[in-house]
């Protein structure tokens, strides 16, 4: 039996599940949650790989409890396919090559399927030189980092990323956004343990939390951002409305983003965030930014030890009183939903699925 044939088969026994649990909540495994997603993102048109790549960008995060990047983003993708603000047929191409460089041009397509292009490239330059750099460029990207890191820390590697977005932060001090919330994520190795991983915005609060706040009517803390007429409010609805968010931790975290900024797009030759016109499309994610991506290998700098060398320092830090390392609570998540399943809403899914028998356009 082929692959296909197994995914096909399994699909229909997700839908008949989800069928029987309507109105009620239920529990998938990882695997039919990305049966279920690809076959959505199929439907909108991506190609079955793609469709896997970007079934994994929502699933994996939802495994790991981090919701603000799992599922929920899912219908932010269908709106901007059907839109046709990614282009679904996008061909990335490496248009500058060196030994330790790969410069890729996503062709305003996705970021994920983009960066899968070049991967094996990237790891094996990376073990030949001991380093390499990919710079993408009008790339889609609005998923979690820190899966583009913990595959290669997993291989042994130190790895970086960072992107751009459209533009909704200031500088400390600063009036207006310049700066997308502009994520970073770093990871390594750990001796007998999972790779050490962290993955954060530069602005002090997740756009998508001040809408959460927004709509539950509460209140952000003060130094979230400011208003149009660039005062602090706590007032979400005011800074989403022509305000801005503001870095975390001043001027240090301002720092931050303007390298994020430099990397990501003055280095890829992408667009800076304030030149991605994101906010005044009628449809949201329209982001063409973006993304650097730094992986060296320590046994090649002629670290042998290194992996030991990071548990070391990770013991230390537990030792001294930090409750956990970051990408713990992840860790943790992952192995209590693999063994539990995954819970969902059966009426979102088939929503989604019945959303995508409409259809899409699929120009660039
Ligand atoms: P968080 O503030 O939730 O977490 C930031 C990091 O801190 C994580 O690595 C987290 O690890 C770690 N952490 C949290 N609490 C502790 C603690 N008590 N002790 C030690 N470490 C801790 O992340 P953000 O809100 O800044 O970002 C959320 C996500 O949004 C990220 O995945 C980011 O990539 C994504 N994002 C994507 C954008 C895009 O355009 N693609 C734009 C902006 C954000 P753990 O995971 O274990 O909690």
């Amino acid at each position: 039996m082929t692959q296909s044939t197994n995914l096909q088969t399994d699909f229909q026994a997700i839908l008949h599940n989800l069928e029987a649990a309507r109105g009620q909540s239920i529990f998938l495994t990882t695997t039919q949650l990305l049966v279920w997603a690809s076959k959505i993102f199929e439907r909108a048109g991506l190609s079955s790989q793609d469709a896997m790549i970007m079934a994994r960008t929502c699933v994996y995060p939802e495994r790991d409890g981090a919701l603000s990047h799992g599922l929920f983003r899912l219908p932010n993708y269908l709106q901007t396919l059907v839109a046709g603000n990614v282009n679904i047929n996008a061909q990335p191409t490496v248009v500058q090559e060196t030994p330790s460089l790969l410069v890729v041009d996503a062709q305003n397509g996705l970021a994920q399927p983009a960066l899968q292009t070049v991967y094996e490239q990237l790891v094996q330059k990376t073990r030949e030189t001991g380093l390499c750099v990919v710079l993408l460029r009008r790339a889609f990207h609005i998923a979690a980092l820190w899966m583009d890191v913990e595959p290669l820390a997993r291989q042994g590697f130190v790895a970086l990323t960072c992107v751009n977005a459209s533009s909704c932060v200031a500088p400390a001090p600063g009036t207006s956004a310049v700066y997308g919330t502009n994520p970073m994520a770093f990871a390594c190795p750990r001796e007998g343990h999972e790779p050490l991983v962290f993955d954060q915005a530069s602005s002090l609060r997740a756009r998508g939390d001040v809408m959460l706040s927004a709509r539950a009517g509460e209140e952000v803390p003060l130094g979230t951002g400011m208003n149009s007429e660039g005062e602090l409010t706590q007032n979400p609805k005011e800074i989403l409305k022509g305000g801005a968010l503001l870095p975390f931790g001043g001027y240090k975290g301002a720092s931050i983003a303007m390298m994020v900024e430099i990397l990501a797009a003055a280095l890829t030759g992408g667009q800076f965030s304030w030149e991605i016109d994101r906010w005044s499309q009628p449809t949201p994610d329209t982001a063409s930014a973006g993304q650097f991506l730094l992986c060296i290998d320590p046994t090649v700098a002629g670290q042998t030890m290194f992996a030991q060398r990071i548990q070391d320092l990770a013991q230390k830090l537990l030792d001294s009183g930090q409750s956990r390392l970051p990408g713990d609570l992840r860790y943790t998540t992952r192995a209590k939903t693999e063994s539990e399943g995954i819970k969902v809403d059966a009426d979102l899914l088939l929503g989604w699925y019945e959303q995508t028998n409409t259809g899409v356009n699929t120009s660039g």
